[in-house]
């Protein structure tokens, strides 16, 4: 069931999707080489916390026998992970490597759901053309999320944008609604075909989250029942925001009055 915000919901999505917004602020101000991933995992813990909100990862059960609940309270993929890594002490962050972090924040009983890949010190020509373009992805699928549009007219302009740019998306994977829950309906493929799938109306709130391999589109799962790599080794990037549908288009709530300036966003 997809469930619609009411005006007093909205403003506690608004709330939960601030904080996410404000964990990145936060990590890309300190994201260098030679901290680990575990490092990062204690900043976003902290900043959720001192913001009244709860890392909605950590303990994070998907019911499968044998997957222990994800253990930390982001998740930090590196290169050719592609989602859901682990934050470790023994994971050292390299100077030019692609790093994912996905973040999601509850607080007063909702969810606020975004994902950025940075980039640590210099990185080369293709990875940095590779986060541009997973970045793109997410704006040119939200050009479709208005009131009346399907929902396969975001799914089909994020496939079609990265298929035009020589790139993969992931299809096991995929954007969700969000509110009391982190994953509601509807799914969100990163493909699809136009003009199906449910009418968007005022008031979902949709985690639209591009999942971008530089090669093949086929994935692999590591033995920690979490980690998602690239079979081909190639690199990934991830890039997502939680949205509101409303009478006048799409709004991102999971970004600062900053982030919005730089990336030209209303
Ligand atoms: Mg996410």
């Amino acid at each position: 069931m997809i469930s619609i915000k009411n005006s007093k919901e909205i403003e506690c999505m608004r709330e939960a999707c601030k904080v996410v917004a404000l964990v990145y602020e936060e990590l890309e101000s300190k994201i260098k080489p030679g901290m680990s991933t575990w490092e990062l995992d204690q900043i976003a813990e902290k900043k959720m916390r001192s913001l009244g909100a709860i890392p909605a990862e950590k303990g994070y059960d998907i019911g499968i026998r044998g997957v222990p609940p994800f253990p930390a309270s982001i998740c930090v993929s590196i290169n050719d992970e592609v989602i859901h890594g682990i934050p470790s002490k023994k994971r050292i962050i390299q100077e030019g490597d692609v790093v994912s972090i996905d973040t999601v924040a509850l607080k007063n009983g909702f969810n606020g759901d975004a994902a950025r890949t940075f980039i640590v010190g210099k990185g080369t020509k293709e990875a940095q053309r590779l986060v541009e373009v997973t970045k793109q992805a997410f704006f040119e699928g939200i050009k479709y999320a208005k009131v009346g549009n399907r929902i396969g007219d975001v799914c089909h302009a994020i496939g079609e944008y990265v298929a035009s740019q020589g790139y993969s998306v992931v299809r096991e994977f995929q954007g969700h609604g969000i509110g009391r829950d982190m994953h509601e309906d509807p799914g969100i493929p990163n493909y699809g075909k136009a003009g199906r799938g449910v009418r968007l109306q005022e008031g979902m709130t949709l985690a639209i989250e591009p999942m971008v391999i530089e090669g093949k589109p086929d994935i692999l799962e590591l033995s920690d029942g979490w980690t998602i790599i690239t079979e081909d080794g190639s690199l990934a990037a991830h890039y997502e925001n939680t949205i509101l549908i409303t009478k006048n288009g799409p709004e991102i709530l999971t970004m600062t009055k900053k982030e919005k300036q730089e990336n030209n966003v209303k």
